[in-house]
């Protein structure tokens, strides 16, 4: 039988009706082979961060899955989804229709020149903290350790629940 890990996912979107473009990526993250979805946290929204200015309000939230597929090819189908999701490939920090980025595998560290997890900006991030410790408050991570001495540092003001 193949190992399974439990890795998380960060998404985020901020064009196109951000909370629906979210909604659709957690409903395709559960339809990736091997994989199953185990628990997605609140969505969250903030003020964009760097890149263009003007640029709309970003909602977030993150997802614990169950996956036998390797660190690389999960990043494989997130790019396939991002691309069938209408992901178009724009400036950097540009907005997005939707962004999905691995955050955790498991405790793995893999250090490669296109290809970093933890996600290099993981332990800087309130829109990916405060929505993964919601789902994951005793996490501890491999180059972080504990998730709440992170949250706890943060300042995490601009961060809203969204309110359905
Ligand atoms: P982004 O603008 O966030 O979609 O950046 C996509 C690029 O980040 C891709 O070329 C990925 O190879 C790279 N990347 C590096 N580490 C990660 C990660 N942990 N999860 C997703 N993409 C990553």
């Amino acid at each position: 039988m193949t190992k399974d890990v439990l890795a998380y996912i960060g998404l985020g979107s901020n064009l196109n009706d951000p909370v629906i473009q979210v909604t659709r990526a957690l409903e395709a993250l559960g339809t990736i082979e091997g994989t199953s979805i185990l628990e997605a946290s609140q969505f969250y929204t903030s003020p964009a961060m760097g890149g263009p200015v003007d640029q709309a309000d970003y909602v977030n939230a993150v997802a614990a899955l169950r996956t036998v597929l390797s660190p690389r090819n999960l990043l494989q189908q997130l790019q396939l989804l991002e691309l069938s999701q209408g992901r178009k490939r724009g400036p950097r920090w540009g907005s997005r229709i939707i962004d999905l980025d691995i955050l955790l595998y498991g405790d793995r560290i893999i250090d490669e020149k296109d290809f970093r997890v933890p996600h290099i900006s993981l332990h800087q991030r309130a829109f990916v903290l405060i929505p993964l410790f919601e789902i994951a408050p005793d996490l501890i991570m491999p180059n972080h350790g504990k998730l709440s001495h992170l949250v706890d540092a943060l300042d995490s003001d601009e961060l809203e629940l969204v309110r359905n």
